[in-house]
């Protein structure tokens, strides 16, 4: 976590807005070009939005009169601006340029959030790091398949691991179908190889094209936000940054838990993540090799009090599905 892949973030978002005000300047000459009329309507609206502003500033009009005749106007030059256009022959919405995020216009922020397509991109970049970007991408419920698990009777468990997996798929989707009603948190557990992480990075992918802000991170690199921002290391304003998402964004996934160098600090650390999560109400997504036992005896008792408490224990067992792929 470093300010290179922040810049690199950044960098990769601003392309985006200049592509588009590029794509969108291109297409307003070649129109003018063929329909100046046009030209002559953009340039009213305009100045028409700059006098509207100078008259609300001089106190001579009260904004909303100001605004209602604006509104009228503005429309009325539409209505002729989207019949030129078809005179000259262009597609009525030639002129508007999709955002390639509709849900922030390519600003990235929703009021005061992050929008789901900037944590996103910094996921991406993050991934592309560790080498895991484009699998993860991959990883979605339509390619999901439970062919890989055994039908049969599995350790003395009433579920084969093929009914035990198309239960947790189940409780996987309906997360994301409630995702916006309901703060829930999945605990995902049992040994390495069974989809654990597939299941989370498709609950990731799903709701990150309804723009909701998902962070992915693995437990060692949460713990090493946490420390960096406490101890000042790297660029201070990255770690802050990074260290408010743990908390703001609306869905955390935690990966590997259990992993990451453990001592009674990043044992504090994590319990503050997963506690100030439940307290605000945002739901979070742990995965673990580790069972409810080792979480007991690796962490703080609080922790397994806060899991058991709060969150759904989605348990996978079987034989390792890697090697069947
Ligand atoms: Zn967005």
């Amino acid at each position: 976590m470093d300010e290179k892949s922040l810049s690199a973030v950044n960098k990769q978002f601003n392309q985006r807005k200049k592509n588009r005000d590029v794509l969108l300047a291109a297409r307003r000459e070649e129109v003018y070009r063929m329909s100046p009329r046009i030209r002559e309507i953009d340039d009213a609206i305009f100045s028409g939005g700059l006098s509207m502003l100078s008259a609300v500033w001089d106190g001579n009009e009260s904004p909303e009169q100001v605004a209602g005749g604006y509104a009228a106007k503005t429309e009325k030059y539409a209505a002729e601006k989207r019949k030129l256009l078809k005179e000259a022959g262009f597609a009525p919405d030639y002129l508007e340029v999709p955002y390639t995020c509709p849900h922030c216009k390519d600003t990235g922020m929703h009021g005061d959030k992050l929008c789901g397509c900037y944590l996103s991109l910094m996921s991406e970049v993050l991934f592309e790091q560790s080498g895991m970007g484009k699998l993860l991408k991959k990883q979605k419920f339509e390619t999901f398949d439970l062919g890989f698990y055994d039908d049969t009777p599995y350790e003395g468990r009433p579920l084969s691991p093929k009914k035990n997996m198309q239960l947790n798929l189940k409780i996987c989707m309906d997360f994301v179908r409630d995702f916006e009603e309901k703060a829930d948190n999945l605990f995902l557990y049992g040994n390495p190889g069974l989809g654990k992480t597939f299941l989370s990075s498709a609950i990731a992918n799903a709701l990150l094209e309804r723009g909701v802000s998902v962070l992915y991170q693995t437990a060692g690199q949460i713990t090493d936000i946490l420390s960096d921002a406490r101890f000042g290391r790297g660029e201070s304003e990255t770690a802050t940054f990074f260290k408010d998402q743990l908390v703001k964004a609306d869905l955390l996934i935690i990966d590997d838990l259990g992993t990451e160098f453990i001592n009674a600090m990043t044992d504090a650390d994590m319990f503050y993540v997963v506690n100030s999560r439940i307290l605000s109400e945002k739901s979070t997504i742990i995965s673990t090799n580790l069972s409810l036992e080792d979480i007991k005896r690796v962490y703080s008792e609080r922790m397994l009090s806060r899991i058991m408490g709060h969150y759904q224990t989605l348990c996978f067992y079987g034989k390792d599905i890697r090697s069947m792929r």
